[in-house]
């Protein structure tokens, strides 16, 4: 059966690169029927801080990657990684290498102007226990002269030649193991079968196939998948935007809008945009991975955002807007969530975030005369104001309070003003959610309800 893995280092926060790798990995495990498993890669330790670490567990949570077995952490596993170095040596894979680090230097000079990758004099020794007793590392014996070649469900096969690469430290001076053997030992522990990675990690893939091989273990299927660039085809950085998942849900997109984006960075199906997670798992396939890199396109996540926010249930987009505006500060009344749950249904056809939804709605959870903007204040001639005083007015006399009804008042005011409803429409629109993209005027007065209709009616500002 499949096991895939998603193994971030611990950085501060899940990057979205790494969040689309935990999601191919997910998917596929998922479309196999496999399982999904999660590594925390804090063999730094300086790095690897609590809260680095729960900052990469809130971004998968949030994403809704759970894995299918306990969270493996990297560090805890060093005496395995040792063990495993041991065995290495009692082969005659490994070696201790006493060479200084200017003795390094000079060798791996002497190497580049041989044409071939470093290669430590004692490769071929077998040191004495005295020997023994000196601080050393421990090196892989990797083959002199050899064409490697690490078949890639991406990439295709990849052909390295091993007289290009190092005798790779595998333990430290200090006895700690380094990355590459770590992560064989890991992925081999835990029954990996498919690593799907971001290309970087391309190199590692010809260092780890040897390490593999030495130990007889099998070598899992490597999918490289390429970097995510940013819209101008650069590789994606700071200036792009956004690079945290957690950026991503504070702009207010929703993650099964991320799910669906994410999964078409780099993959695709047909010409399938909007997809859900049952279409992506039984879609998805590695063969489908695309070889170049993927364009992160603000203009595209925002109209997949809106798809998923125009189906999400009203009572989710009540929380998710509630909290939004509580967090940009406006206080939560009694009220809010009652006007929320007749306003947003309402305007939720041109949102594209949330923040754009709980800025689209803020006119009607707002207290008070709404702030004007230019148009209305234009349109506020001394005729307009004494009919929206005689509206006032003439609201105070309605007994009912529904789109229907205040449809039905509405038109018998413009009748007896003899005017058209584009002579009030307009204005009352300015005053009453400034100038928002909002609704019908009869729906927007039954969602603002009958007191903030008349506060506003009467502004106090004009
Ligand atoms: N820990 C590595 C990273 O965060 C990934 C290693 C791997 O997937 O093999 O880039």
């Amino acid at each position: 059966a499949v096991v895939t893995r998603f193994a971030p280092s611990p950085t501060g926060y899940l990057h979205i690169g790494g969040a689309r790798t935990a999601l191919f990995n997910w998917l596929y495990a998922r479309h196999t029927g496999g399982k999904f498993l999660i590594r925390i890669e804090d063999t730094d330790r300086e790095r690897s801080t609590r809260a680095a670490v729960d900052a990469i567990f809130e971004g998968l949570d949030w994403l809704g990657l759970k894995p299918d077995d306990t969270v493996v952490f990297q560090h805890a596993r060093e005496g395995r990684h040792k063990q495993a170095v041991a065995e290495l040596v009692a082969k005659g894979r490994a070696y201790a290498c006493f060479m200084t680090q200017e003795e390094t230097e000079i060798a791996r000079e002497e190497a580049r102007e041989a044409g071939h990758a470093l290669r430590s004099p004692w490769r071929d020794r077998t040191p004495t226990d005295a020997e023994l007793e000196q601080p050393h590392v421990i090196r892989f014996k990797g083959p002199l002269a050899d064409t490697l070649v690490v078949p890639d469900a991406v990439q295709g096969d990849v052909t390295f030649n091993t007289k290009d690469m190092d005798d790779l430290i595998l333990l430290r001076t200090d006895g700690t193991p380094t990355y590459n053997l770590a992560v064989v030992v890991d992925d081999h522990d835990m029954g990996i079968t498919h690593v799907i990675r971001g290309d970087d990690h391309l190199n590692n893939a010809a260092r780890q196939s040897l390490i593999y091989m030495a130990l007889d273990w099998p070598v899992p299927t490597f999918a490289h998948i390429p970097l995510i660039h940013g819209p101008d085809g650069a590789k994606l950085s700071k200036r792009h935007g956004a690079q945290a998942v957690g950026d991503y849900q504070g702009l207010g997109y929703l993650p099964e809008a991320m799910r669906n984006y994410l999964a078409r960075l780099g993959w695709s199906h047909g010409d399938d945009e909007i997809f859900d997670d049952e279409q992506a798992i039984e879609w998805f396939d590695i063969a489908d991975i695309n070889r170049a890199p993927a364009r992160l396109d603000f203009a595209k996540l925002g109209s997949v955002n809106a798809h998923w926010i125009r189906v999400a249930d009203d009572q989710r987009l009540v929380d998710l807007v509630a909290a939004e505006l509580v967090a940009t500060g406006h206080a939560e009344t009694p009220q809010t969530r009652e006007i929320l749950s007749r306003t947003i249904p309402l305007v939720k056809e041109r949102a594209q975030t949330i923040v754009q939804l709980a800025e689209a709605v803020h006119f009607a959870v707002a207290k008070g005369p709404v702030p004007l903007d230019e148009k209305t204040k234009k349109l506020l001639t001394e005729e307009t104001i004494s009919r929206l005083n005689r509206l006032h007015e003439n609201v105070l006399t309605w007994n009912d309070w529904n789109a229907e009804y205040i449809d039905g008042q509405l038109k018998k005011f413009v009748e007896n003003e003899a005017i058209g409803f584009g002579k009030i429409g307009p204005v009352l629109r300015g005053i009453l959610s400034a100038g928002h993209p909002a609704p019908d005027i009869s729906k927007l007065l039954a969602s603002i309800g009958r007191e903030e209709t008349l506060v506003r009616l009467t502004g106090g500002l004009f």
